[in-house]
């Protein structure tokens, strides 16, 4: 069972940052739209998604008012620091939000959801898939990518995609962490487009490799990051990893992530 803690958790929390962005922009459509609000017109239109995403919230009755409140003006800050950053990037239009795929890889069927997707001024989509809590561009990097979610939509969108980011929506924080680097707040660029077309090979070909493992029972016992991975699994019992040796130290910077 998950372990009790006040208010909401780090998911459910990152759950009503998504709606309220989903809502958003299902009524404002574009930059252009974004661009003709002042920001008390953001402001308001934000607080109004927040207000939605409340009141239809499953835990809705396990809170008291005051917490509401609370939850109302942290929100709506965040969205609006958010949105202040899509206004620095060149035009774009949404184009799909929380839109549903299938993918067959290697015989393994997949359905994922996407966040976002965007239609560049410059040609051709970018999907974006919103982070409350840490992203980096390197859990994209193969061998057995630590978070393979955005290369699979891309496998998935091949055709119509230019490039993939995470939106950091973090208080202070808020960025783009995108590959080709520069997709999303860079104009045209031919570096990119390689840079683009090389990794969708290099992405097919290990995720392949995963799925076919998967799909034949490899379950080798070999953790990617020694005991950084094991960290929050409670299968150790089972698997035995600890009977091939002490496993390397922790991960500092993931350890402080859980922190
Ligand atoms: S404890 Fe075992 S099953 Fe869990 S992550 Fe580590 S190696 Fe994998």
């Amino acid at each position: 069972m998950e372990e009790a803690g006040p208010g909401l958790d780090a998911r459910a929390r990152g759950e009503l940052v998504h709606g309220v962005l989903a809502k958003f922009w299902a009524r404002v459509g574009d930059q252009e739209g974004l661009r003709a609000l002042d920001d008390a017109g953001r402001q308001s239109l934000v607080a109004a998604a927040v207000a939605a995403e409340i009141e239809a919230h499953p835990h809705r009755a396990l809170f008291g008012a005051e917490f509401w409140r609370l939850e109302q003006t942290r929100v709506t800050a965040l969205a609006c620091e958010w949105l202040a950053g899509e206004l620095e990037r060149p035009p774009f239009t949404v184009v799909a939000l929380e839109e549903a795929f299938k993918l067959d890889l290697a015989g393994l069927p997949l359905r994922l959801r996407a966040d976002r997707i965007d239609r560049l001024a410059h040609g051709g989509e970018l999907l974006v898939d919103y982070k409350t809590g840490r992203a980096k561009r390197a859990s994209w990097e193969p061998p057995r990518p630590d978070e393979p979610q955005l290369p699979l939509y891309a496998l998935a969108r091949e055709a119509a995609l230019r490039g993939i980011a995470f939106g950091a929506v973090r208080k202070g924080e808020c960025a783009f962490e995108d590959f080709p680097k520069g997709i999303v707040c860079g104009g045209e660029s031919v570096e990119r487009e390689a840079e683009w077309r090389t990794a969708l090979p290099m992405w097919r070909a290990e995720l392949e490799t995963l799925a076919r493992e998967y799909l034949a029972g490899h379950a080798v016992v070999q953790p990617k990051d020694g005991a950084t991975t094991c960290r929050y699994c409670e299968l150790a019992l089972f698997c035995r990893v600890n009977e091939a040796g002490p496993l390397a130290a922790e991960d500092e910077e993931v350890a402080d992530d859980a922190s």
